[in-house]
């Protein structure tokens, strides 16, 4: 178990609980370049059950090419894309990992989506690489 906290931008929403990761990944979909307006993120995934979440959030739902429902949680004051989480995956919680306070936590384990990957963003050859999601 490990113990891990963080913010958005402002502050209002925060997250803390004791949890195993259950992975990081590096993702260069589209949806997470519009999302968080950045040429890729880094996402964390760790157990919903175990994290408290606390402030107020804004949450849009859309649907991913796979036909899952994921659900962005941003803080509704500022806006920060903070959490956000996958109908395939009952129960998963992710953190979008630039608003975890332990930054030594954020090890990506592979690349996802390196099809749809801005062409100038560096890739990670020590990471496995996938063109879409991983299989
Ligand atoms: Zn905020
Ligand atoms: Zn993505």
């Amino acid at each position: 178990m490990t113990k891990l906290s963080g913010s958005c931008l402002c502050g209002q929403l925060s997250y803390a609980g004791d949890t195993d990761i259950m992975g990081v990944v590096n993702c260069h979909c589209t949806d997470c370049q519009k999302a968080l307006g950045a040429m890729n993120s880094t996402n964390m995934f760790v157990k919903a059950a175990d994290i408290t979440v606390t402030g107020d959030t804004l949450e849009f739902d859309h649907q991913a090419d796979s036909g899952s429902t994921l659900t962005k949680i941003n803080c509704a004051k500022c806006g920060s894309p903070t959490l956000g989480r996958n109908s395939a995956r009952e129960g998963m919680l992710v953190i979008r990992t630039g608003t975890l306070d332990q930054k030594d936590l954020i090890v990506p384990k592979a690349t996802v989506f390196a099809s749809s990957k801005v062409p100038s963003a560096p890739l990670d050859d020590s990471l496995k690489i996938f063109d879409k999601m991983m299989s």
